[in-house]
Formats: structure tokens, sequence, C-alpha cells
């Protein structure tokens, strides 16, 4: 029997009464399913492996009305056709035990939505095999971490355009609200929803790191307390630079450790953990053939700050000590300007790796459509967003995002204090690897020559890998260890 907890405490026996459900009822699902539940027309049947977490949720939140089911039997039958449900458990073994599940019991036409952080290549793998069994199987983004799934959300769905038509009414009436706009849309089919999720994330990456750069220029180059800092970042939050990154990064270095009375950002061990979602999007940028190098640095900058025994090791290794700088304000701007323009580059990155994945995997994705679902519910929300949905509405084939005009514009401004800066830190011993890699990225953008030609002739050198010619078509090899004269080994038209 299936059990309706009603908010006045009444348990009412039904069956299929529910329009959506959700599997899985840790702290995301638990949050998804509150929300779901908040929002007007929506019943939502629950459903967790330990009946323990059901009953946990159902007892603190009878004001949500959910319809619980102890068994995966009963849970199906509690929801109406075409029956949807999402599944918010461990990414991996979890998801696809609850997918077989769901698919044994599910009919054609429903929909399986699977709402955890999936790879995205999974996901395509999983899509193939319930859509065989006339089964809809969406993978879908959601960002925003447990508040974002309570509050609202930003949701990145794959899946076919028609499991959206159910679904997207659904997903709409829970996601965050930017001016007016839901932050969820169809992204593309199959996997394109968990990709552009990957590539949040990796943006995430880079932001964060970014801003620990800037941090760490600042107090050593001015000797600045974590508070006084904080306060700038405030001041930078009003301007260019506003996002939840920098807002809550003002909190966290005004807060004060209770048992010590120092920062808290004093006695935080400074060894950054990761889940591997960075890691998915440098791999897949790799294969894709993509320059992600500031998501990459960021990746590594937390695996180097996770190496105890290396930098113990490396601690009594010369360099500089940082000298305060002179001109205390000029440097906190051009830190500002320079993080500004490395953030660019992130961005500018990260949708290159979503125009290639969309490429190699046929999706239809609208870039400009991405960066308006991000403004509001995840953790890379920003103002500048906008700037980048303009830039590809303006220019849907638009090849590089700093290229836009808008975008131009802030590097062109911001370069010399860019420069400046990465030069300070390098002098000054101070390690700033995505300030300085998306500087070396975007010079190698704007360069008339790179010494490509040379690694193309050291390869032709070593391996007889041929090169191509300026001059003229065709495919070249230099006799190197004969008499070094040049031959044609593929089609010159000369
Ligand atoms: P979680 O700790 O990742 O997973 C725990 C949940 O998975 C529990 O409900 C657990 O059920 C269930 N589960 C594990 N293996 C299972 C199996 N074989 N069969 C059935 N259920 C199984 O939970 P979470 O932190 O709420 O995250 C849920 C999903 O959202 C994950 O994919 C996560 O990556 C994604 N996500 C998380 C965040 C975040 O901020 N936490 C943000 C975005 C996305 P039992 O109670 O029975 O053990």
């Amino acid at each position: 029997m299936i059990t309706t907890h009603r908010s006045k405490g009444e348990h009412v026996s039904e069956t299929g009464s529910a329009n959506i459900g959700v599997v899985g009822l840790a702290v995301m699902g638990s949050n998804l399913a509150r929300n779901l539940a908040s929002r007007e027309g929506n019943t939502v049947a629950v459903y967790n492996r330990s009946p323990e977490r059901t009953r946990l949720l159902t007892d603190e939140h009878p004001e949500a009305g959910f319809v619980a089911s102890e068994t995966i039997e009963e849970f199906v039958a509690s929801l109406k056709a075409p029956r949807t449900a999402i599944i918010m458990v461990q990414a991996g073994t979890g998801t696809d035990a609850v997918i077989s599940q769901l698919t044994e019991l599910f009919e054609p036409g429903d929909i399986i939505v699977d709402g955890g952080n999936a790879l995205f290549t999974d996901t395509l793998r999983r899509e193939k095999a319930v859509r065989e069994t006339g089964i809809n199987f969406v993978g879908a983004g959601i960002s925003g971490g447990e508040e974002g799934a309570l509050k609202g959300p930003s949701i990145m769905p794959g899946g076919s355009a028609s499991a959206y038509v159910t679904l997207g009414p659904i997903l709409e009436s829970i996601a965050a609200v930017v001016d007016g706009v839901p932050c969820v849309t169809h992204v593309g089919t199959d996997g394109a929803g968990h990709f552009v999720k990957m590539i949040h994330n990796g943006i995430e990456y880079a932001d964060m790191q970014l801003i620990g750069e800037a941090y760490d220029l600042i107090r050593r180059g001015t000797g600045k307390t974590p508070a006084e800092i904080s306060e700038i970042f405030t001041e930078w939050n009003k301007g260019d630079l506003e996002s939840y990154l920098i807002e809550i990064t003002a909190e966290v270095l005004k807060q004060v450790d209770a048992e010590t009375g120092k920062p808290l950002v004093d006695v935080i061990l400074d060894q950054a953990g990761s889940k591997g979602t960075g890691v998915w999007t440098v791999q897949t940028a790799l294969d894709l053939g993509i320059p992600v190098s500031g998501i990459a640095e960021a990746v590594f900058a937390r695996s180097v700050s996770s190496k105890p025994a290396q930098r113990a090791a490396a601690a009594a290794l010369p360099g500089p000590t940082a000298n305060p700088v002179e001109d205390v304000d000029g440097f906190i701007e051009g830190v500002r300007q320079a993080l500004y323009a490395s953030k660019v580059i992130a961005y500018s990155q990260g949708f290159d790796a979503i125009v290639a994945g969309a490429e190699q995997y046929n999706w239809d994705i609208k870039k400009g459509e991405i960066a308006k679902i991000w403004r509001g519910g995840c953790i890379i929300r920003a103002r500048f967003l906008n700037r980048i949905t303009e830039a590809y509405t303006e220019n849907p084939g638009l090849v590089s995002l700093v290229t836009a005009p808008f975008f131009t514009d802030v590097v062109a401004t911001a370069q010399d204090s860019w420069r400046n800066v990465v030069a300070d830190a390098a002098h000054a011993g101070i390690p700033a690897p995505v300030f300085a890699s998306s500087l070396a990225y975007y010079d190698s953008l704007r360069a008339d020559r790179l010494p490509a030609a040379l690694t193309q002739g050291q390869r032709d050198f070593f391996g007889a890998h041929t090169y191509k010619r300026t001059d003229k078509d065709g495919t070249f090899h230099t006799l190197w260890s004969g008499d070094r004269t040049e031959i044609v080994t593929e089609g010159s038209s000369h």
C-alpha cells in the first residue's frame, strides 16, 4: 500500500497520483523533492533504497504531501502516466542499479531522469540502452548544491525533445529564475546536458582558482588581512566581477575561527579536494583537442596542493621573498583586471569545449542559452554571463568568445595590468598558474607565428612525421639523415 503523508498528518491511500517522483533521498534528492512539492500542481512520489531516509523526509516535511513508498514497485505504481522519475543517487553503480529497476517497471513513453553528476559518456550509454525499450532517458545536470536543489537550481537536461515536452514544465517550475527566465533549457539530445554540466564544473574550477590566486597575490603582495581582503571582494562584487563565487569568497575570508580567534582561512588545511568533474573536463577536452589550459591548471593546482610530501621536501628550494608593493591600490586594481581577463579566457575555453563537444556528438547546443541558464542557481552564476549570451546572439558562429567585441574590450583594457600582475607574481615567487596560463593562451591565439613550425620540423627530423608549407599545398619531408633535400610525400600542386 502506498501512503500519502498530507500536511495535516492524515494518511491517505492512493495510487497513481504523483506527476513526478524522486528516487534517492540523500541531501540532493530530499531538497529537490521538497522544491518540487512546493510548486503549484506537483504531487511528488518519493523512494529511497533505505526506507529510513524516506521516513525521515516525510516525517520532517508533512507539508510537502509526499507520496512515499518503501519499495520501487510501489513507487512506480504511485506515478501517473507518463511516469516521470528523477534519480538522485550516488553517481556510478548506484545510478545503473536504479535505472535497471525502473526500466523493468516503466512502460514505453515513461521518462527516467538522471539528475546526478554522471559522466556524459555514461549518459550516452544509458540513454541508448534505455531508448531501446521505448522509455525516455534524460541525463540532466543539476547545479547549485543542496541549497540550489531546494530553492532553485540551474538545470541542464539532455535527452529527446519529446521527453522535454513533459519534463520541461516540471523542471521550469523548480529552477532558479533570472529576469523572469527559468534557468533551464533543453540542452541537446542524449548526453548533452551532462556534458554541459561537466564544462560548467570545469569553469567553476578555473574561476575558484583565479579567485584564490587573486587573494594570495593581494595578501602576500600587500600584507592585507583576510578580513581586509574580504572587503575588497565585497567591493569587487559590486562591479564587473559580480558573482556568487566572489560573494562567498568575501564571506569565507571574513570568517573568524571560534576556537583560535584566527581567520578561518588560516586554520583550514591548504589541500584542496575534488570530486573529479574538473578532471573529466580536462580529459574530455584533451580528447577533443581543445585547449582548456585555465581549467587544467586549476585542476593541477588542487593536485599540487594535495601533495604534502612533495611540498615539504621542496619547502627549502630557493626563491625570492615577496616584498610589499609600493602602490597598494594600483596593485589591487591590477589584480582585479587580471582576474577579469583571465576569467574571460576560462569561459572562452569552456565554450570552445562545448562547441567541439556539440560537433563531435551532433548536439544542437545554443551557446547563448547555456550562458543564460547559468545566470542563476548554479555555482558560476555571474553578471557577465549576460554578455556571453549577447555575444552568441549577435554572432552564433563566433569562433572564440574572447574575439567578441565586448570581451575584446575587456582584455584590451586589462592586458597591461594582466601582464604586470603575472610578471609581479613570477618576480615575487607567488604561484599564479591560471593567471599566467590564461595570458599565455591569449598571446598564443594572437601570435602571428607560433613555434609550432619548429615542433613540426623536429617531428619530421626524428620521426618522418612530415610537415606542410606556408607557400604551397601538399605534405613534405626533409631527408634529414640523407642529403637533406625535401621530398613531396603527398599531393603538391607545384
Ligand atoms: P550521494 O551521497 O551521492 O548518494 C547517496 C544516495 O544514493 C542515497 O540515497 C543512497 O541510498 C543512494 N544509493 C547509493 N547506491 C545506491 C544503489 N545501489 N541503489 C539505490 N540507491 C543507492 O547523495 P547526494 O549528495 O544527495 O547526491 C546525489 C546525486 O546528486 C549524486 O549523483 C551527486 O553527484 C549529485 N550532485 C550532488 C551535489 C551536491 O552538492 N551534493 C550537487 C550536484 C549534484 P541509501 O540511503 O539507501 O544508501
